[in-house]
């Protein structure tokens, strides 16, 4: 008998778990606990329009704050549990409060993957994961200001496309050869590149850095070269790290995330883990796979939730990811790692083409470049497994969707 919820991590993912289980009429009692000061609230937009100051911080509420104003639903802001006892069933906080629950769920996701160089206290050197985080890099914000960005990921050349629409002096510096290589083909890299210089972006690829210079606040960066680039701020967006540590230290099988069945399940049958901080199993594409995914972390929670409420619901989804940088919406479906051949349709020249990942003639994976249309209609293909002729995807007068 389940009668107690404590959801431990207050982001999107639990978010979608207290209104799955309102949806589905749970009539027990729902504990939210997070320790930042903020209810759920959307993060995507923290590096697009919120950084841009086009979003006020009201707008990235989940859910409105009068949501979680039910008699059965109990939230704990700035609350850091730091123990579960599993044994007897509770969470602690680091100040002593105790949360019996029957039913844990730990949505605990990622924090910024930090770097370990001199000069990191510096003031004016931020991460961006947080709405205080923007909030600090907004104040350092202004026309001819000099901002160097760490690592050209999603985080980095989001903040480099507002920043230089706001008229910022930009200089991206990535250890890689080219840009956003974790998620994105060689040519669409090279096309981001090309957009980045465009808009008066410094690219500086295959670049280490040494370190942050400046004397109470940073002044310029130091590349491993020994070149020293100014700057006013520096953001660093070099990716994330799934907060697992509370799952580990109580005994939960963790690698590279909290592990968790396709029920949302973790290693104990009455805890459950979803969004970033897990690493799961997805059958449509045979693999254990930890994501950073918007819709990951809302379908996992819809998912555990149904399961908490007696279902028996699978996980199984073609993942998908956005990224929104200046005029270009990308739009990406399906995980590209294993692909042997990629397949442009449209033309780059036209700012409006996409990339097709395929592995053994099947598709699995594809890049949209304001092309909506290509991104619905290849997620339902990644989906069955299509498998398509190369020349036929290639053809851009004809909709993919009318190809098998
Ligand atoms: P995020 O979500 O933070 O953008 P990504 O994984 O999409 O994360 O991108 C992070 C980028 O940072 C990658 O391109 C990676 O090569 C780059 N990177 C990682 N470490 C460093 C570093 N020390 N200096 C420069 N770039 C780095």
């Amino acid at each position: 008998m389940t009668d107690k919820i404590v959801i431990v991590g207050a982001g999107h993912a639990a978010g979608q778990v207290v209104a799955t289980l309102r949806l589905k009429k749970f009539d027990g009692s729902i504990c939210l606990i997070g320790e930042e000061a903020y209810l759920p609230y959307q993060r995507p937009p923290l590096s697009k329009k919120y950084l841009a100051g086009e979003l006020p911080a009201e707008r990235l509420h989940f859910k409105a704050p009068n949501f979680y104003d039910e008699p059965n639903i109990e939230v704990h802001l700035n609350t850091t549990i730091d123990r579960i006892d599993r044994a007897a069933k509770v969470v602690q906080s680091n100040d002593g409060l105790e949360f019996p629950y029957d039913k844990l769920v730990i949505s605990l996701g990622a924090h910024a993957r930090h770097i370990d160089l001199p000069g990191i206290e510096l003031a004016g050197v931020h991460y961006l994961r947080t709405i205080p985080d923007v909030d600090r890099i907004r104040e350092e914000f202004g026309p001819s200001r000099r901002l160097v960005i760490v690592g050209a990921g999603y985080i980095g050349l989001e903040v480099a496309a507002v920043a230089a629409q706001l008229g910022l002096d930009v200089t991206v510096v990535e250890m890689l050869d080219r840009v956003m290589s974790r998620v994105v083909s060689a040519q669409v890299s090279e096309f981001y590149q090309h957009e980045h210089a465009d808009h008066g972006v410094k690219l500086l690829l295959s670049t280490g850095i040494k370190g942050f210079a400046g004397d109470g606040h940073v002044a310029a960066v130091d590349l491993a070269d020994g070149t020293k680039i100014p700057a006013d701020l520096v953001v660093i967006g070099i990716g994330v790290v799934p907060n697992t540590r509370l799952a580990a230290d109580a005994g939960l099988e963790v690698s590279n995330g909290i592990l968790v069945n396709d029920r949302c399940n973790t290693s104990d049958p009455d805890i459950y883990a979803v969004g970033d901080c897990t690493c799961h199993p997805n059958d449509l594409l045979g693999r254990q796979i930890r994501l950073e995914s918007v819709h990951n972390a809302l379908e996992q929670a819809k998912t555990a939730a149904a399961n908490i409420c007696g279902e028996d619901q699978r996980y199984a989804q073609v993942p998908w990811f956005w990224s929104d940088q200046y005029d270009l919406k990308l739009q990406i479906a399906g995980l590209s790692q294993d692909y042997d051949q990629t397949i442009i349709r449209g033309d780059p020249a036209e700012r409006s083409f996409s990339c097709l990942y395929l592995n053994d003639g099947k598709l699995i994976a594809v890049d949209a470049i304001n092309r909506p249309k290509d991104f619905m209609q290849s997620k339902k293909l990644i989906a069955d497994h299509a498998v398509i002729d190369p020349a036929l995807l290639a053809d851009s007068d004809l909709e993919l969707k009318d190809m098998v």
